[in-house]
């Protein structure tokens, strides 16, 4: 057996790797800077647990509540300084902290590597917290929750492509497992972000200790990237920074990225959660500058972890067509770019700047979201 699923849809979950009796799979970097399984047929035994396992081979239709709500924690000095969006994420660890519980979720290593790690105390928790821009890695955590799950409660937080190859790792629901999902556009390429890193340490010649995706100082919805070296620190607004131009121009996403099996419809996760964007359009009164957050309630698990904060969060009943209208992705993924195969190319040679000059076009990109959320919105009407 020579390839899982074909590779342009393979999320990089990890499920098969995780799953295989004979450690035969391994995850390997490709040319784009995406890890891909590679079976060592040395050792495989051809028993297909990998196949029947894999999250895009095996997809059901699993049914959410969609019960949505509009939010923010009632914290706002933290809310506005550590989440991407209301600090809903923050409660849920913390209850499950408080609990001798675990929480699993993205942070940077020392050379700015994104990994998911498994935290047990509070003190740890700024480290998981705030969006990072790329994909994570997941290496053997699949593993280490499946031995800790009869024991411990665990949360784990990731795209929802991760949570997906989790639940398929799994293979049944555990009581002690609680999953929250990302509103997900795609993941761009580690490759990528090592590579701006790499350029900005030069450039500055010093070394980045800390990287900011969403740093509130210009407010959320305008946020800023506040990229902090050992001896001096940049911000710039998130509309100028070359890194997440290139991000949200689509061009660099991992390949699966634009043909996602894990939208609304599709959802592994008990709660999802992303920002309100549009807020002021149907909810003016709850917006706060700190940051909005929409959750989206799947399972009645869920729905059992928002009665759990609710007395900590500022919230209103919502709908998913509210949230869908500024968060086209939750339904459709981005389309894939005519010169995404050459940008890859141009990734060897050219800097971060060139390629962003290159590749970025020059429209609105708020714009273009708001647009995508016009079409989706009229298809939906259309479908009465
Ligand atoms: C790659 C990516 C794309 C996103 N795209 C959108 C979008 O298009 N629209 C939208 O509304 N929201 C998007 N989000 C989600 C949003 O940015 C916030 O993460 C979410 O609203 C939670 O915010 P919070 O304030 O509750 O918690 P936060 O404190 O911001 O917590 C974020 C949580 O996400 C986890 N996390 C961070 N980075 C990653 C990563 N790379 N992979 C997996 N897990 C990660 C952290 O461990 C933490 O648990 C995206 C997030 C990521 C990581
Ligand atoms: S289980 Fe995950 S990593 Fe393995 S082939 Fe399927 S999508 Fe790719
Ligand atoms: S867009 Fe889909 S495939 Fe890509 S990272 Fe997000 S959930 Fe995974």
């Amino acid at each position: 057996m020579e390839e899982i699923v074909e590779k342009n849809k393979c999320t990089g979950c990890t499920a098969c790797m995780n799953i295989c009796p004979k450690h035969a799979i391994s995850m390997v970097e490709d040319e784009e800077g995406f890890k891909h399984p590679v079976i060592d047929q040395d050792k495989c035994i051809n028993c297909g647990l990998c196949k029947r396992t894999c999250p895009v081979l095996n997809t059901t239709s699993n049914k959410s509540l969609n019960k949505c709500y509009v939010a923010y924690n009632k914290d706002k000095e933290s809310t506005l300084n550590k989440a991407s969006s209301g600090n809903i994420f923050e409660l849920v660890a913390k209850k499950v902290l408080n609990n001798k519980g675990i929480v699993i979720g993205a942070s940077f290593d020392k050379d700015n590597k994104l990994n998911h790690i498994a935290i047990d105390n509070i003190k740890d928790l700024d480290k998981l917290k705030g969006s990072k821009y790329l994909q994570s890695n997941l290496d053997n955590i699949f593993t280490y929750i499946k031995e800790n799950i009869n024991d411990k409660k665990i949360l784990f937080v990731g795209t929802p492509c991760q949570v997906a190859g989790l639940k398929a790792n799994l293979k049944k629901d555990y009581d002690n497992l609680i999953t929250i999902d990302l509103v997900c556009h795609g993941v761009p390429s580690p490759k990528l972000f090592a590579k701006y890193i790499k350029e900005l340490e030069i450039e500055n010649n010093d070394k980045i200790i800390n990287y900011n995706f969403r740093d509130k100082v210009s407010g959320w919805d305008t946020y800023s990237n506040t990229i902090t070296f050992k001896n001096k620190r940049i911000t710039e607004l998130h509309s100028n920074n070359k890194y997440m131009k290139l991000f949200l121009s689509d061009i660099a996403l991992r390949e699966s990225c634009y043909d996602c099996n894990f939208k609304i419809g599709n959802k592994y996760s008990d709660i999802t959660l992303g920002d309100f964007w549009g807020v002021n359009k149907y909810y003016p009164d709850m917006y706060n500058k700190s940051g909005v957050s929409a959750i989206i309630i799947n399972t009645e698990k869920g729905k059992n972890i928002f009665v759990s904060i609710k007395d900590d969060i500022i919230y209103k009943d919502c709908q998913l067509d509210e949230i869908i209208s500024g968060n086209p992705s939750l339904r459709i993924s981005g389309s894939y770019p005519n010169k995404r195969n050459e940008f890859f190319k141009d990734l060897e040679i050219n800097t971060i700047s060139d390629l962003s000059s290159k590749y970025v076009k020059k429209v609105s990109l708020f714009k273009k979201l708001i647009n995508k959320g016009k079409r989706i919105i009229k298809k939906v009407i259309s479908k009465g």
